[in-house]
């Protein structure tokens, strides 16, 4: 079968001759070059993914080096996978990776790697929709290649594993079942659940690498229909291998259908989407003890950068939440202060978390209070004679304060206000 039509309809112009480039080179050097992953996939389901990974059978680095070369873009190598990137100058990039079959000696372990043919590079992909591939050197350019019955799943709406051990081999593919399921609103195969269930039993997912569950959990609240793909992690019992007190109940439902009534919120005020997993991820752990959520945290083993970004996300959700239901009404000066020492994905959890009582302030706290600023400046408290100049940064904090409790809107009363106020601390 050839797919050059589906193709050259469905992925933008440049990318289709990117494809077509890939092919003439291949042919120069003597290697063969596939599309391959989930982009032949979403062609297949006719949608468009520019995500572009190339298997080449020769040497990924050699010929992404002469094709970056003769294209104006620059490859990144990484020798000991044998793989490359290309990036164009316009940030495009096309991965390219040396055709590999892989072994695994022990269950979860990391695999053993070989130069292999593009039918064993595609035998150890996760599911039979994302093995295959699409031949791109010149004469067969667009012969679809589908060894394991992706196209016969894509009709049949099913997620299916090649193999039987393919689960204990990398129990990660668990998780990378439900997220593909929940995208496609596809099942899991009975045979393929079976496998599921039985490498839920066995208990592998703690040998599964930390980051490697962290991507996937990231990944997978990073889909629209998360919520769904929550239930089905519940239904194999996969949540409790990121915590054994990670729960999903009504309660946890209506805290994601309140988070998502606020993201369209912001969505369509700003045009703008905030890191969506991140909230997500805030309002699954709001109910955890800090102490797992360390936990948690420790298991993924991020680097020193982002642990610390999650982890003072996640306190401050559950600092704050604990504070505002303390406090239930307060000036919108000190709102707007709490609120803005939070990176925007952790306000908008707090703010699903808060309830109603919150919701205007939330609002006017996004849409208005947190760009206020003070009509007056430094300037203006020099001419005044204002000492010590030290204390100008509170001062004007003060009065951006005033402004937004609506105390005093225009310069001449915040000139006055801050008169006043630096003669009350006693400073000329
Ligand atoms: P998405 O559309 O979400 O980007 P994708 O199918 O492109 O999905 P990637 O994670 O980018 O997924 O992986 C690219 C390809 O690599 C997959 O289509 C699959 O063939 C293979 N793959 C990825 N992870 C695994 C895994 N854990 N085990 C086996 N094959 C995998």
């Amino acid at each position: 079968k050839n797919i050059t039509g589906m193709i050259e309809n469905i992925l933008p112009e440049r990318v289709f001759k990117t494809l077509l480039d890939v092919g003439a080179m291949a042919d120069e050097l003597g290697f063969k070059c596939y599309l391959v992953g989930g982009v032949v996939r979403d062609i297949l389901l006719r949608k468009t993914n520019e995500d572009i990974d190339i298997v080449v059978e020769g040497s990924a680095p050699e010929f992404a080096k002469s094709f970056a070369d003769r294209h104006g873009a620059r490859a990144a190598v990484h020798a000991k996978f044998k793989t490359a990137v290309v990036i164009f100058p316009d940030g495009f990039r096309v991965d390219f990776a040396t055709s590999r079959t892989e072994y695994y000696h022990f269950p979860a372990s990391a695999p053993m790697v070989e130069d292999a043919s593009i039918k064993n590079d595609l035998f150890r992909r996760d599911f039979s929709i994302n093995a295959m591939a699409v031949k791109l050197n010149k004469r067969e350019f667009g012969t679809l290649l589908d060894f394991f019955g992706g196209q016969r799943d894509l009709q049949d709406k099913k997620i299916r594993v090649l193999h039987s051990l393919s689960f204990v081999d990398d129990p990660s593919r668990a998780l990378r079942a439900v997220r593909f399921a929940v995208r496609f609103d596809f099942m899991i195969g009975p045979h393929t659940d079976r496998l599921f269930r039985h490498a839920v039993n066995l208990d592998l997912f703690e040998r599964v690498q930390g980051q490697r569950m962290f991507l996937e959990l990231k990944y997978i609240l990073s889909e629209k229909n998360y919520k769904k793909a929550l239930r089905m992690m519940r239904k194999y019992d996969l949540l409790k291998f990121f915590h054994k007190d990670l729960r999903l109940d009504e309660r946890k439902e209506a805290q994601f259908d309140s988070l998502e009534m606020i993201l369209d919120w912001y969505r369509f005020q700003f045009d703008e989407e905030p890191e969506l997993y991140i909230a997500r991820m805030a309002v699954l752990f709001s109910d955890l003890e800090k102490s797992a959520v360390k936990d948690i945290l420790e298991r993924f083993q991020l680097d020193e950068h982002k642990t610390l970004e999650h982890s003072e996300c996640f306190k401050q959700v559950k600092d704050s939440l604990a504070w505002l239901k303390r406090s239930k009404k307060m000036p919108n000066s000190v709102f707007t202060r709490h609120m803005s020492r939070m990176a925007t994905p952790c306000a908008l959890a707090v703010s699903a978390l808060v309830g109603e009582i919150f919701e205007k302030q939330v609002k006017d706290y996004f849409s208005v209070y947190r760009y206020v600023k003070p009509d007056i400046g430094g300037n203006d408290l020099l001419a005044m004679k204002i000492e010590p100049k030290t204390e100008y940064s509170n001062l004007l904090s003060a009065v951006k304060d005033a402004k937004i409790d609506g105390k005093c809107t225009d310069r001449e009363s915040q000139l006055r206000f801050v008169a006043e106020l630096a003669l009350k601390n006693g400073e000329k």
